[in-house]
């Protein structure tokens, strides 16, 4: 928005209403924050209680396509930080077994464009995390 303020011309950003308070739009609003754009989120329920929020949700780096294996590693710094700021765990560091036919097609790609510690690993570490993962 651009106006006068006692003759001098000024040059404000535009709010932005950001709609709907999941993980989408509430990382979104805060980005827009961060860089000090006025934002407003409206939400019609509670933020965090749509498909954000559950107990399945994981943060996948492997991706057949190195650029969004690129993408999701550049994210994942930046909720790294953002969980640093506000003194909260947002992604665990759960590690992730990965079975079937694609999953040593992605290995190759994430270790190509490398910053996720993944490696191949034998069919009796399998079973022993497959039973430490039923125990726990
Ligand atoms: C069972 C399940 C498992 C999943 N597992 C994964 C996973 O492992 N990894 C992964 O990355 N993704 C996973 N996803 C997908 C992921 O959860 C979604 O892509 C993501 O949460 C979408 O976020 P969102 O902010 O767009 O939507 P939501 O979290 O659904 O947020 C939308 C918000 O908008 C609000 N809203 C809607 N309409 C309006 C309106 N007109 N005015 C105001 N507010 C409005 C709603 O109330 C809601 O709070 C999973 C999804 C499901 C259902």
């Amino acid at each position: 928005m651009t106006g006068t303020d006692d003759g001098v011309a000024t040059t404000r950003s535009p709010e932005v209403a950001v709609i709907g308070g999941g993980i989408v739009g509430l990382s979104t609003a805060y980005a827009l924050r961060e860089q000090g754009v006025p934002v407003r989120l409206h939400e019609a329920g509670l933020p965090g209680t749509g498909q954000s929020g559950g107990e399945s949700r994981i943060f996948r780096h492997a991706h057949d396509d190195p650029r969004l294996v690129a993408f999701a590693c550049e994210s994942r710094g930046v909720w790294d930080e953002w969980a640093e700021h506000f003194n909260v765990g947002l992604v665990s560091s759960d590690g992730v077994l990965a079975i079937g036919d694609s999953a040593l097609a992605r290995l190759r790609v994430l270790n190509q464009v490398g910053g996720v510690e993944a490696h191949e690993i034998d069919a009796v570490a399998v079973t022993l995390l497959s039973a430490v993962a039923r125990t726990s």
